[in-house]
């Protein structure tokens, strides 16, 4: 018989794969039943973890399957019936949970996917958040780097000081290549480069207006790229290895403006960042700020010096006015002292010559000679009256006086020449007249001397007659003038005097310039009669001194004229007995 061991060969390569198998189902059962065991012990170490019951089926599932594969180890070998149920139970059961767990996954996945897409969403939020950290960080140091800026640009007054200033702190901050200021010439027809730092390009470089990117400049209010090729960044032979400049511009003061640039390191490596170009913009405005405060400055500075010039040329013109105020003084002395003495001395011996026996031609002469030097003695007296007025030298007198006893004496004085005219006077004193009253006697019968004294030249025929009234405080409102405002009191009364006659009268268009000093009306048929012209602007300004006023009415020429005045004198509340006594002796008698 032929010996074949094909079958013992068959047998012993099958023994070999089954004792793989078998090997192969121990690791794979203890596999799986290591893998509930871990997430059991992580689902108890973790304090959350959703979906517990989940994992808890889940475990089951995995058990079953290892449970089957477990089974399969007697499977390989002759096995019993029981051993069959096992396997068929356990395969029923991996069977079940399975299907369940598949089922379950069903509607976890998507819970599982929006945990993931919520998960997503938190973790683009805090990106965000960090980016808009960042960008606070960014801010607060931009604003750190304009608060210094802003100190050291401020710190100066000097406008050469701030734009120096700016350059350097800018170029150091942001760490730039180069620096420049342009700004309008005086034509305003280029723009002059007229400060730089580290720039290629000498001070001074003109480059005109009308260029497109200036122009473009002048539409934006904010920070803009310029090309390198634009002459406000031109650096000669190195065109082209800066990065584009930054330029800007500031309004100063609605007046004046200036472009900026700003150039960037020569490497390329860096671009302009947004907060860096925000801190230009801030930078600038704060640099027109200091500029219009600076030429604010400057032109208070400008007045003060104008001011200086002025005070000065004053100053000279009030040592100029001292001095003629001097000459005149001194002329004034000598009028007064030099010229008056030998005056009198002609009137009173002309009046002596006149008591002497004289032939009628030499009466003649000398009645003339005392009539000029009457004149001449008047006219020195106004004139030192009313210089003295002008320079307020003049202080007027405030005693008390015989106030009835004034207008006696005008009538006495004027009486003579009024009858050798053959001209009737009339004096009405009104019945509420004071007797006396405190005030410059001198002065006011000077001004009823004056203003009769014309009515007598100025009438040829006909009367003079002398009203003196007091104002009643109840109708001082009636005497309000833009020049005479009076004031009632019970310490002083207004005396209202007023000259009627029956002369030549006045062109109404004439009167008005009757108290300005040298002047004298063209019309009137009596002009030959007309003195130096002072007589009624003295009688004005002491009126005006007496806290009066003076004025003329008249119709007309040849219908006579009405002068009056109204002066301010005190009550007088002195004994009048002493009054009397003390006008007396200053009259003489
Ligand atoms: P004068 O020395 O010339 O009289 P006044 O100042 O006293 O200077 O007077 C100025 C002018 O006013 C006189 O020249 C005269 O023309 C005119 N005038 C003044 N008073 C009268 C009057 N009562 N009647 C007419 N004219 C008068």
């Amino acid at each position: 018989m032929e010996s074949c061991d094909c079958y013992d060969t068959q047998g012993h390569q099958d023994e070999l794969l089954v004792r793989y198998q078998y090997i192969s189902d121990v690791l794979i059962a203890v596999a799986y039943f290591s893998i509930p065991l871990e997430l059991i012990y992580f689902v108890q170490k973790s304090a959350f973890f959703p979906y517990r019951w989940v994992l808890m089926q889940f475990g089951a599932f995995i058990i079953l399957c290892g449970a089957t594969h477990f089974i399969n180890l007697w499977m390989f070998f002759l096995h019993s019936k029981a051993v069959a149920v096992v396997m068929t139970i356990a395969k029923v059961s991996c069977a079940i949970v399975s299907c369940a767990t598949a089922l379950m996954l069903v509607h976890i996945i998507p819970d599982l996917l929006s945990v993931k897409t919520r998960e997503l969403f938190l973790k683009r939020k805090a990106d965000e958040l960090d980016r808009e950290m960042g960008l606070i960080l960014t801010q607060e140091e931009t604003g750190r780097h304009v608060r210094m800026l802003t100190h050291e640009i401020r710190s100066t007054l000097d406008r050469h000081t701030i734009l120096r200033t700016t350059l350097v702190e800018l170029g150091r901050t942001l760490d730039l290549e180069g620096c420049a200021l342009w700004m309008p010439s005086k034509s305003g027809l280029n723009l002059q480069l007229s400060h730089t730092l580290n720039y290629k390009i000498q001070v001074g470089t003109s480059v005109p207006i009308s260029l497109p990117t200036v122009n473009e400049l002048f539409n934006s209010a904010h920070v803009m790229y310029i090309p390198h090729t634009c002459p406000l960044a031109k650096i000669g032979p190195l065109v082209g290895r800066y990065t584009p400049p930054v330029s800007d511009w500031s309004d100063l003061s609605g007046k004046g403006y200036a472009v900026m640039v700003l150039i960037l390191p020569a490497d390329g490596a860096r671009k302009w960042r947004d907060h860096e170009l925000e801190l230009v913009e801030v930078v600038a405005d704060q640099v027109a700020v200091a500029l219009s405060h600076a030429a604010i400055l400057e032109e208070s500075m400008h007045a003060r010096d104008q001011l200086m010039e002025q005070n000065f040329a004053l100053d000279k013109a009030r040592q100029e006015a001292e001095m003629a105020v001097h000459a005149r003084n001194d002329f004034l002395a000598v009028m007064n002292h030099e010229m008056r003495t030998p005056m009198h001395a002609i009137i009173s011996l002309s009046s002596l010559l006149l008591e002497t026996e004289l032939s009628p031609e030499q009466r003649v002469m000398i009645e003339t000679i005392l009539k000029s030097s009457n004149l001449v003695a008047t006219l020195i007296s106004d004139v030192l009256d009313l210089s003295r007025l002008e320079d307020g030298s003049l202080v007027l007198e405030n005693e008390p006086f015989d106030l009835q006893g004034v207008f006696e004496e005008v009538i006495t004085l004027i009486k003579p020449i009024a009858s050798v005219k053959k001209l009737s006077t009339n004096l009405i004193l009104s019945a509420d007249l004071p007797a006396y009253a405190v005030g410059d006697e001198k002065r006011l019968m000077q001004t009823i001397l004056n203003i009769v004294g014309n009515a007598v030249k100025f009438t040829r025929e006909g009367y003079i007659s002398i009203l003196a009234s007091i104002l009643k405080p109840e109708t001082l409102r009636e005497w309000q003038t833009p020049e005479f405002y009076p004031v009632p009191s019970d310490s002083h009364f207004y005396l209202c005097v007023q000259v009627k006659d029956t002369g030549c009268g006045i062109h109404p268009q004439d009167i008005t310039y009757l108290f300005t000093k040298f002047v004298q009306p063209r019309r009137g048929s009596h002009r030959n009669q007309a003195g130096a012209g002072l007589g009624l602007a003295l009688c004005k300004r002491f009126a005006g001194q007496m806290g009066g006023h003076t004025w003329i009415e008249s119709e007309g020429v040849e219908k006579g004229c009405t002068a009056s005045f109204i002066v301010r004198l005190g009550v007088c509340n002195a004994p009048t007995h002493s009054i009397a006594d003390k006008s007396k002796s200053s009259q003489g008698i």
